[in-house]
């Protein structure tokens, strides 16, 4: 494991990584997101600091646990609404365009890779996305500001006009089965990548956090860049420490 402190160094060093690799995949996760004002859960300011997760079961199970939901889903709408792309997330959005990354695997919920151009045939969402709602039923689609004027005025969680069905963010929450279809598209990438960079995560949430792991066993070199170490940095060729916008803005 080469651990590069300084981000000048390392943001060269991503480059020659991926000028000689053939097939490139991001995996992407809250830390991305930081520099645009959109708070991560585990870093040092994290919301995990702050509040407590709340599980699938306990949204099915109360209807406390699905309005508390609601509140921070709205929370983060707002702070959606007023973020914007950084220099992380255009840079990527840069390389996909340039046709050497073949995917860009993200455990975020805020929208950010798509809005930077990043397009959907690249992009796979394992995690969801924060900024749509659904039926845990019959899979409707519900718009989340009819959902927030609902609650409004009726004070309860809504429930699916088609089939009666509790109505939930579509993301996925702790204890959440994960998505098939963007789970196996992610497998699919990672069999052919030969680079696997992942930036901005932990690598504390599992299954996530076992893909860079297949990407390294299947035979890509591992790239780490993150600002604290994770369980993951022995098994990497290269660790690039420090903020992730001063390793991208120079990619
Ligand atoms: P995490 O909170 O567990 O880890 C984020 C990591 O990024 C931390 O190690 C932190 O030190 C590092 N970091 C934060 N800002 C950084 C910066 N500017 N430069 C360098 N490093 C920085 O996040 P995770 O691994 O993605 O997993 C947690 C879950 O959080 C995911 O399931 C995701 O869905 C959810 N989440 C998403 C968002 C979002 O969509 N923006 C925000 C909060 C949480």
């Amino acid at each position: 494991m080469n651990i590069v402190q300084d981000p000048t160094e390392g943001s060269l060093l991503l480059a020659d990584l991926i000028g000689a690799a053939r097939r490139v995949v991001f995996f992407t996760g809250a830390g991305v997101s930081t520099e645009s004002g959109i708070p991560d859960f585990r870093g040092p300011n994290g919301l995990w600091t702050k509040i407590q997760p709340i599980y699938f079961d306990e949204f099915v199970a109360s209807e406390d646990a699905r309005l508390e939901d609601w509140r921070r889903r709205f929370k983060f709408k707002k702070q959606v609404g007023t973020a914007e792309p950084n220099a992380a997330h255009r840079a990527i959005a840069k390389l996909v365009a340039g046709g050497k990354v073949t995917a860009v695997i993200t455990q975020n919920i805020d929208g950010l890779h798509q809005r930077a151009g990043v397009p959907s045939e690249h992009l796979i969402e394992i995690h969801g996305n924060a900024t749509r709602a659904a039926c845990l039923e019959c899979d409707a689609h519900h718009e989340l500001d009819e959902v927030e004027a609902e609650i409004a005025r009726t004070g309860l969680s809504p429930v699916c006009r088609a089939c009666g069905g509790l109505v939930k963010a579509a993301v996925i929450s702790f204890g959440q089965a994960m998505p098939v279809r963007a789970m196996m598209r992610a497998e699919h990438a990672i069999e052919r990548a030969d680079l696997f960079v992942s930036v901005g995560s932990s690598l504390q949430v599992q299954p996530a956090a076992s893909l860079p792991m297949a990407a390294k066993y299947q035979g890509a070199r591992l790239v780490i860049v993150n600002g604290e170490a994770t369980p993951l940095d022995g098994i990497a060729d290269h660790v690039l420490r420090g903020s992730i916008g001063k390793v991208f803005s120079a990619i």
